[in-house]
């Protein structure tokens, strides 16, 4: 798994080693590659040199084996014209055709030779024989060029000197000759003399070969050099193709370092500026009061700051090792989300690493990678449960504040009623009582008239007694207990409701428990409660169509402390809607628009000064049920 953290960690090594550890590594191509170029160049140089030795040692080889060649060649000429002088007859007349009639010279001037002078003592001309005077010749006894010629006297030891013979010869056809055409083919063969005239050359006046030259000393002809020139240069080392090639190698080389420097400056750079928002981005979230977590898209978690941790008390690690998570408000964030809705905060309950609950708020966004793909979810957590609970104890406090306050002007009101309306109900109750034994007494009186006058009677009865046992409590005198039975109390509660619920339609079942012990009570009080439970049960059958029906059941106590009496109460009204009981017998609670909320508080205060309790539930079938216990008279007894 990666996490954003790990992932890009502030501190670890990157790439900035390109930029630190090795400064100048960027060069390092450039620089292998220059040192290698200069390798290759030494390597070039050095060869150039070896193949110039080489070269300049076949040309000496070639240059000393055509001197040889030529020399012999001549050597053998001299020899052969040595010959015909030999055997010239003495100098007189007709020197010519007897010059021409000797066969050795005849052979000497079909082979090479121009012409043959036939000189006396006195170097007079006895004869010429001339080459292109012999049959079927081509070649002309006239050259253009320089000729040269050899000498042979005419005597040998067994005659005097009597003159000497001379035959001229073209140089060129001696180096031009077909024997040496490998030669010719290399080279540029010339024959120059001493102060470096050329005599004869294998190429046209004027042309010069570049290549590789030597010269060295004609022997066979005085004062003459022989001359080697390669016709074809041995090319410079740089203008080898290895080299050109190395050079162009070089150039892409130096242009791509070039390249790369740029790339890792604006490398270094961005590295550089994202180095700084890390460390800006990891102080930020180090020291962001708001917890901030990062999730993948399947609910795993990517990172999470030290507040987040702190929030949850978890670590890191624990979080990322749990499974994937996604709660329902993040869901429907989501789906917010991805409808492009910027994501409003969300209060969810966590729960933290000990058990205990949390209320937090949850902000969140989508996580986009480096090309805007969504990646994940990136949330800021405000944990708000010490705000929801100050604001809770606050609410609370208010609430009491404002009971206390109405309380006391409840207090106030009650009592002012009670005072004030303590004389005229003792009026009414003794006119009343008086009215209802008077029409008693009449005959043939209206039956109804009786019943109403006497209920009258009755309920000015029971005000009279309310009002005097506020009276009694805001004189702080202990209520009257009585042993009474409950069945009584019940009866005469429902009785006095009978009218009224008669008019609203509904029935009154009342399963009373004929065995059961007296209950030692403040009968008003437990009246009061009983005739309370009563009408909270027809308001909630007011809002109902299906059977109105209320059931007063007494008996004895199923539940522990046994041996108690139970009353209860069921209706088949709208219910609790799952409200508990400490929230029904709040002072000031209350569902109907003109109810005072009060009703179930007293009822559960007077049950409480009795040792008992009230209790509420969803009825079995439909509406609700209240209860409550009272202990025996004998245990009250027991107990005092
Ligand atoms: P009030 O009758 O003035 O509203 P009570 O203290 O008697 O004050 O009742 C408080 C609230 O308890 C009522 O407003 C009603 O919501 C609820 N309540 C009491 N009895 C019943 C019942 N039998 N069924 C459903 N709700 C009831």
């Amino acid at each position: 798994m990666t996490t954003l953290s790990t992932a890009f960690p502030p501190g670890a090594p990157g790439i900035g080693w390109l930029a630190t550890g090795s400064r100048f590594l960027w060069a390092l191509p450039l620089l292998l590659s220059v040192a290698f170029t200069a390798l290759v160049v030494s390597w070039a140089q050095d060869n150039d040199r070896l193949e110039r030795m080489a070269l300049r040692r076949t040309v000496i080889a070639d240059a000393l084996s055509l001197e040889a060649q030529l020399s012999s060649r001549l050597e053998t000429e001299t020899v052969k014209l040595r010959a015909a002088a030999v055997r010239l007859p003495a100098p007189g007349t007709d020197g010519s055709r007897r010059l021409a009639a000797l066969p050795e010279v005849a052979a000497g001037l079909d082979r090479r030779w121009l012409s043959v002078i036939w000189l006396d003592v006195n170097g007079q001309i006895v004869g010429e024989a001339r080459h292109d005077q012999r049959p079927g010749t081509q070649r002309s006894a006239q050259t253009e060029g320089i000729t040269l010629h050899l000498v042979a006297p005419t005597s040998d030891e067994r005659r005097p000197q009597t003159g000497q013979l001379i035959a001229r010869y073209d140089p060129a056809d001696l180096i031009k000759s077909r024997d040496f055409w490998w030669l010719a083919a290399q080279y540029q063969v010339q024959l120059v003399t001493g102060v470096d005239e050329v005599i004869v050359s294998t190429e046209s006046t004027g042309h010069v070969a570049a290549g590789e030259t030597y010269e060295m000393p004609f022997g066979a002809i005085t004062d003459a050099k022989l001359r080697l020139t390669q016709r074809v240069r041995q090319p410079h080392w740089f203008t080898t193709l290895p080299v050109i090639l190395m050079v162009g190698f070089l150039a892409l080389i130096a242009a791509a370092t070039v390249l790369l420097r740029r790339q890792m400056n604006q490398v270094a750079t961005a590295e550089h500026a994202w180095r700084t928002e890390a460390a800006w981005r990891q102080s930020l979230e180090e020291s962001a009061l708001v917890g901030l977590r990062a999730r993948d898209l399947q609910g795993r978690m990517l990172f999470a700051n030290r507040t987040f941790c702190d929030i949850v008390g978890y670590t890191l690690a624990e979080l990322m090792a749990q499974p994937p998570s996604v709660e329902e408000p993040t869901q429907s964030r989501n789906q917010a989300s991805k409808l492009g809705v910027r994501s409003e905060g969300q209060e969810t309950r966590w729960r933290h690493s000990d058990g205990r609950m949390l209320d937090v708020m949850v902000f969140e966004s989508p996580l986009v990678d480096g090309i805007g793909q969504q990646v994940g979810w990136m949330g800021s957590i405000v944990d708000v449960t010490e705000r929801k609970r100050l604001e809770e104890l606050e609410r609370r406090q208010r609430e009491v504040l404002a009971n206390h306050a109405r309380l006391s002007t409840l207090g106030e009101v009650a009592s002012t009623l009670a005072h004030e309306l303590n004389q005229p109900l003792t009026s009414i109750v003794s006119y009343s009582a008086g009215i209802a034994k008077a029409l008693e007494r009449q005959p043939h009186l209206d039956p109804e008239l009786v019943a109403a006058a006497q209920a009258l009677s009755g309920h000015a009865s029971q005000a009279g007694d309310i009002v005097h046992r506020i009276r009694a409590r805001l004189a702080r005198q202990d209520p009257v207990l009585e042993s009474l039975h409950i069945n009584s109390i019940v009866t005469h509660a429902v009785t006095l409701l009978q009218r009224d619920l008669k008019r609203a339609g509904i029935n009154v079942t009342l399963d009373l428990d004929a065995n059961l012990p007296r209950v030692c009570m403040d009968r008003i009080g437990i009246e009061q409660v009983i005739s309370n439970l009563v009408r909270n049960a027809a308001d909630a059958i007011a809002g109902t169509t299906t059977e109105k029906s209320i059931t007063v059941r007494t008996g004895h106590s199923t539940q522990p402390p046994p041996g108690w009496v139970t009353v209860v109460v069921t209706d088949t009204g709208v219910g609790l809607g799952g409200k508990d009981i400490e929230t029904l017998t709040e002072p000031f609670f209350s569902t109907k628009r003109e109810g005072t909320g009060l009703g179930l508080a007293i009822c559960r205060s007077i049950l409480e000064s009795h040792g008992g309790g009230l209790h509420a539930q969803d009825a079995p079938t439909a509406g609700a049920q209240f209860s409550f216990s009272l202990p025996t008279d004998t245990l009250t007894m027991e107990v005092n």
